[in-house]
């Protein structure tokens, strides 16, 4: 395992849609496996392929809601069903001092597959279905900054 630079800000890495896995091999699971270990290091709860400078359909996330301890592995993932809508704050690892709200549903399906190649379908809510929009939007080469309604003041968010 080796611990990745996070890509920031205007790096063009960032704004590249990425390429699907198509062979589940030693390679991807080191990858994974940097992956897992960056997020955490990290203090975020979701990182996908592109931001350690890799085009590959590859994402982790963190379960805060159900097991926190516990990281998704999301290969070639897709959002396939999402309800409810609200208005939340939200960040990005490549984005350290940015914040700001955006639109995002209340609950969401996403479809991957795991490090094996196994297809599997998990839902989640409010934070994760959130983690799943976003992620998977950086592997088309998306940043959530784009859909940014409202920036928020980084003071107002140490205070509380
Ligand atoms: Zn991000």
């Amino acid at each position: 395992m080796a611990l990745r630079t996070i890509l920031v800000q205007d790096d063009p890495m960032l704004r590249k849609k990425c390429r699907p896995v198509t062979v589940f091999n030693d390679r991807i699971k080191q990858l994974v496996d940097d992956l897992v270990e960056t997020l955490k290091a990290s203090g975020g709860v979701g990182l996908a392929a592109p931001q350690i400078g890799i085009l590959r359909r590859v994402a982790v996330i963190m379960d805060i809601n159900k097991k926190p301890e516990e990281v998704i592995v999301l290969i070639n993932p897709e959002v396939i069903d999402k309800k409810g809508s609200e208005r939340v704050p939200e960040g990005c690892l490549s984005f350290p001092n940015v914040w700001g709200y955006v639109t995002r549903p209340t609950w969401a399906k996403i479809r991957a597959q795991d490090v094996n190649g196994n297809w599997f379908e998990r839902e989640g809510e409010d934070v994760v279905a959130q983690c799943f929009c976003h992620e998977t939007e950086h592997l088309d080469g998306h940043v959530f900054t784009d859909r940014i309604e409202e920036f928020i003041d980084p003071e107002d968010i140490k205070q509380g």
